[in-house]
């Protein structure tokens, strides 16, 4: 692929066409070093035509529904007209070799329509590699004109705090188990949520209804997130498509929430911000390991600070002198 390669493709993928968004997303999604400029200098061209879609984040553990929630939603969104985008990040699918989230049976009716658009996690790397390249093809996505981009995400490693950190909304999905608050809790997503959705409310209303209010409780125990939204608990049958207007009307409530209160686009830039640092740090982490002195060095220097024979300020200080960037 050449450089008109690339304006073709991006005027391909402002155009709305699906093999173009697919092709520029296998593009940003390479491993392969030669591929990076390419991958570069399409985002660079696309970059003045992202921004608008409405960008939801959907996590909840296996097995909770989230791809049932995500096809009876994304029907919902359909029905009133709008185009729909849905990525993954999944790194279990580079640990396993199989994804917990990826096989091809799931959102079927979703994946017929054409105002919709599935892509499975990327697989390779590590979490923070999987979740650049979804950031990268949710701004393809954009671009391509979709006006709701849904990032899902299992809740394995920090793949929640990963997708809450390049979406708008996050909406945090759960099962009305007793107890299920807690181990939330206890694993800091709740937090991360400005949204609590309590699934499966058809087997037992009243077992729904008491996790609601636990949710709540613990919610109400924990700092707001924004002095403009205090995240809400809500209750819905994804497989009986029960409750899912009001989804939608909490997305869009907090959407208008944070539009109003300014906080929208701060919330972006502090999030590209901080996606820039992450890769700057894990590049410079790269080099600095790659360098040559520093890779002769290291098995040596990282034995004594094991051992404790080395402290490591020491140790760092040490390996920074044999550091010559560049080299
Ligand atoms: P995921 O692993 O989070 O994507 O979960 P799935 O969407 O694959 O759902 C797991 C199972 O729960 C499937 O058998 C679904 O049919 C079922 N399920 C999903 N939502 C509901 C619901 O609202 N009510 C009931 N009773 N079952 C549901």
């Amino acid at each position: 692929m050449n450089d008109s390669d690339v304006t073709a493709l991006a005027a391909g993928v402002q155009a709305g066409e699906r093999r173009a968004l697919a092709q520029a997303i296998t593009l940003v999604e390479s491993t392969h070093p030669h591929d990076r400029p390419r991958a570069e200098a399409l985002l660079t061209t696309l970059m003045p035509h992202t921004g608008q879609a409405i960008r939801l984040g959907i996590s909840g553990a296996p097995g909770v529904g989230k791809s049932t929630f995500i096809e009876a939603l994304g029907l919902y969104l359909l029905s009133l007209g709008q185009r729909l985008a849905v990525l993954a990040v999944d790194p279990s699918s580079q640990r396993t070799g199989g994804s917990i989230m990826g096989d091809k049976t799931r959102m079927e009716l979703l994946s017929r329509e054409l105002a919709a658009f599935i892509r499975p996690s990327p697989s390779g790397g590590n979490l923070g590699g999987v979740a650049s390249r979804t950031r990268e093809s949710l701004l393809l996505c954009e671009a391509a004109g979709y006006d709701v981009v849904i990032v899902e995400t299992v809740g394995v490693g920090q793949s929640e705090t990963a997708v809450a950190g390049m979406v708008d909304c996050f909406l945090l999905l759960q099962l009305p188990n007793a107890g299920d608050e807690l181990q939330a809790l206890k694993k800091g997503v709740v937090e991360l949520a400005d949204l609590v959705v309590v699934n499966k409310a058809d087997i037992s209303p009243t077992a729904a209804a008491l996790a609601k209010s636990q949710f709540e409780l613990a919610l109400h125990l924990l700092q707001p997130v924004s002095a403009h939204w205090s995240p809400p608990v809500l209750t819905c049958s994804a497989l009986h498509q029960q409750g899912l207007t009001a989804v939608w009307d909490t997305v869009m409530r907090h959407r208008a929430a944070i539009t109003d209160g300014g906080d929208l686009p701060a919330k972006r830039a502090r999030q590209a911000v901080d996606w820039l640092w992450a890769l700057v740090n894990e590049q410079l982490r790269q080099d600095f390991r790659r360098h040559p002195a520093v890779a002769e060095a290291l098995p040596r220097i990282s034995d004594a600070v094991t051992r404790g024979d080395l402290s490591p300020t020491v140790a760092c200080r040490q390996l920074r002198a044999l550091y010559r960037p560049g080299e």
